[in-house]
């Protein structure tokens, strides 16, 4: 068989699946793929990458991979309010590996299905390292699309689940932090198995002022957001949400690195002014996702940490990939 037979039937076989989007005029198998939005709709567009080694490691499963490639680019499109429609997959392969491909497309085609999200196109090469990366196009009403800018001093700063159990699944794994193999497990779910926060997303664009999805560390990301919005922030510490099995391997509250800088937290950030806060209650109920307030906009820039009302320090080393030295 040619190499191209080879990668048609593996996108036939693994891709390929009946069922779309009415909004799908034309879907695999063409040149391109043609969508049909809605007249009142505008698209929003996001593109992430993951690569093996860097992203994932050799334990990762597959099924996982599959589900956190696909929930990392909604996490994004959550953050702009939108609701998923349209999916591209670029895959990079070292080798084919029938047994990881079929797990792989398990996990994105069970998340994919969930939020009605139809995969349209993408491409399949031969390269040196497992690359993998998803384009997803959203839709949101015009101009009901959440930005990073748009706060204001005085707005409340808000995040949706809790923070910090991803970072914790990276140290148990390196053996840096004593736990039972039940609570690794229960670490890392939320390492790989992010929910992103769609209907949350789409249920506050009305009221919020700002938005950003928490990817790379909450110091790091809410920093993003106070430089578009061109004013700063104060966080409570002590009010960051944490989960169960978090308190039961780290017992003592503090203000710990790893809940302000630990990234793949794929959490929504974002913010309101004081006299909608009451509406977030009724959003949290019917989502099932919990809602913390957890700072406030200030008017000097920058990001100023407390803990119990007292004034703490510490560093931004939210994940970047090119820092500078
Ligand atoms: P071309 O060479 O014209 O770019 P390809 O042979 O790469 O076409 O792809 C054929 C069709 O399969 C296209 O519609 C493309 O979008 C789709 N496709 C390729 N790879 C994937 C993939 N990983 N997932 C979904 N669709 C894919
Ligand atoms: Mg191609």
């Amino acid at each position: 068989m040619d190499v191209s037979r080879r990668e048609f039937s593996l996108i036939e076989r693994y891709f390929q699946r009946p069922g779309q989007r009415s909004d799908v005029a034309l879907g695999i198998g063409d040149d391109g793929a043609i969508v049909r939005p809605p007249a009142d709709s505008s698209v929003v567009v996001c593109t992430d990458t993951m690569v093996a080694g860097v992203h994932f490691d050799d334990a990762t499963p597959a099924k996982a991979i599959g589900h956190k490639l696909l929930a990392v680019n909604l996490s994004d499109l959550a953050a702009m309010g939108a609701e998923p429609a349209w999916v591209s997959l670029a895959l990079t392969l070292p080798e084919v590996d029938d047994e990881w491909l079929a797990a792989f497309s398990e996990g994105f085609f069970a998340l994919a299905d969930h939020y009605r999200c139809t995969l349209i196109g993408g491409d399949v090469t031969r390269g040196p390292a497992l690359t993998l990366t998803v384009t997803v196009h959203g839709l949101v009403p015009h101009g009901q699309r959440m930005l990073r800018s748009g706060a204001s001093p005085g707005d409340y700063i808000y995040v949706t689940g809790d923070l910090g159990d991803a970072a914790l699944a990276l140290q148990a794994q390196l053996g840096n932090l004593p736990c039972t193999d039940a609570q690794l497990n229960r670490l890392r779910l939320k390492l790989h198995l992010p929910e992103p926060r769609v209907l949350t997303g789409q249920a506050v664009r009305n009221h919020a002022t700002s938005a950003i999805d928490l990817s790379d560390g909450l110091l790091g990301d809410l920093g993003h957001l106070v430089a578009a919005s061109g004013c700063g922030a104060r966080l409570d510490t002590e009010l960051l949400p944490r989960s169960a099995v978090s308190y039961e391997v780290e017992p003592a509250t503090g203000p710990w690195p790893w809940l302000v800088n630990g990234g793949d937290d794929y959490e929504l950030l974002f913010t309101l002014p004081e006299n909608r806060g009451s509406v977030l209650g009724t959003i949290a109920s019917l989502s099932g996702v919990p809602i913390t307030c957890i700072g406030q906009m200030e008017r000097t820039p920058g990001v100023r940490l407390w803990h119990d009302g007292e004034s703490v320090t510490i560093t931004d080393e939210s994940y970047t990939h090119f820092r500078e030295s």
